[in-house]
């Protein structure tokens, strides 16, 4: 089942009832967007034996091959360090000479297929520009930049949806139903619409400890007084990623407090709602959008190799006259 790929589906199912089909695809999108669950429903609806409106049918023998992990015409390769050369694609390509077994179709999906050398990507193209007419290939990526042009051409690019918020808890809902409410929103809002993240976030314990501390950070800030900005500074004494992620944290906040301001309902930390909404009050909307921007300022500097400490001094001293 597609979850929120409308569009992309449609478009596919076109193709099955207009007889027309391309010999490559590739499939883009950030990770946990569901791109392998699309490239498996893809090829499984196009071996399907009676495919409805909206995929594969489900109770075909080939559908039935298919769920179990036995068609003997599909293939799914997974590239990775190791199995990303020349030699690996040319094994998986040895059988492609075969025609298919059962049905019109013989299908090969390579995931992460950025992660092949661009020697193995030139192992490909040969079959990718010349293919037997019942092959299909169906390529992932997370990294459209690594893909060859020459491979990028052969292909038709599919663009993975971002999925609304709502339909982003209704999963997690039916997946994680024991998952506390107010997290699931707020794992809903960071999820960046995509399906799996939204998944792995709402079980991540770790980072919603992480969130707490940037929240008491956060408290901290705004009441600021300058001798208190070397006890805040060992707030970024952590790696880069997580520097990016505690202003990530502030950022979500701010943006929170902004829009309880102006009378906006949707909040990304509904959870810290009443808290939040406190800390609101202290400042004037003109200074929420003037804090905001410093930190996303500084959040990409450090994100662009900037050196956080000395990033972090600027941007208190910057929020300290931002809040006077
Ligand atoms: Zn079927």
């Amino acid at each position: 089942m597609l979850i929120g790929q409308e569009q992309l589906q449609s478009a596919l199912m076109g193709q099955i009832s207009g007889g027309r089909h391309v010999h490559a695809y590739l499939v883009c999108g950030a990770p946990g967007s569901g791109k392998r669950t699309l490239a498996a429903w893809w090829a499984q609806t196009l071996l399907c034996l009676q495919p409805g409106k909206q995929g594969p049918c489900g109770r075909c023998g080939c559908c039935v091959r298919f769920a179990s992990g036995n068609h003997p015409d599909y293939t799914l390769f997974t590239a990775d360090k190791g199995k990303n050369g020349v030699e690996d694609i040319r094994t998986l390509l040895e059988d492609l000479p075969v025609r298919p077994y059962e049905g019109r179709y013989k299908i090969i999906v390579i995931a992460q297929a950025d992660k092949l050398t661009p020697q193995a990507q030139n192992a490909l193209l040969k079959s990718l520009e010349e293919p037997p007419e019942y092959a299909i290939f169906i390529l992932t990526t997370g990294n459209v930049q690594m893909i060859l042009p020459t491979v990028r051409s052969r292909c038709e690019i599919l663009h993975m949806q971002r999925v609304q918020p709502r339909i982003l808890k209704t999963v997690l809902q039916e997946r994680a139903p024991q998952a506390d409410p107010l997290r699931m929103e707020a794992a809903c809002a960071m999820a960046d619409g995509c399906i799996g993240k939204a998944l792995e976030l709402v079980g991540d314990d770790d980072l919603f400890a992480r969130r707490e501390r940037a929240y008491r950070q956060l408290c901290a800030v705004t009441q600021l007084k300058k001798q208190d900005v070397p006890g805040l500074l060992t707030a970024f004494k952590g790696a880069r990623e997580e520097n990016v992620q505690l202003l990530g944290f502030w950022l979500s906040m701010l943006r929170d407090m902004l829009c309880m301001k102006i009378g906006i309902q949707a909040l990304e930390n509904a959870d810290y709602a009443a808290e939040l909404e406190k800390n609101s009050r202290l400042f004037t909307t003109g200074q929420l959008k003037g804090m905001m921007n410093t930190v996303y300022e500084t959040q990409k500097r450090i994100a662009g190799n900037a050196n956080a400490g000395m990033a972090a001094e600027r941007m208190l001293s910057e929020l300290l006259e931002e809040m006077s």
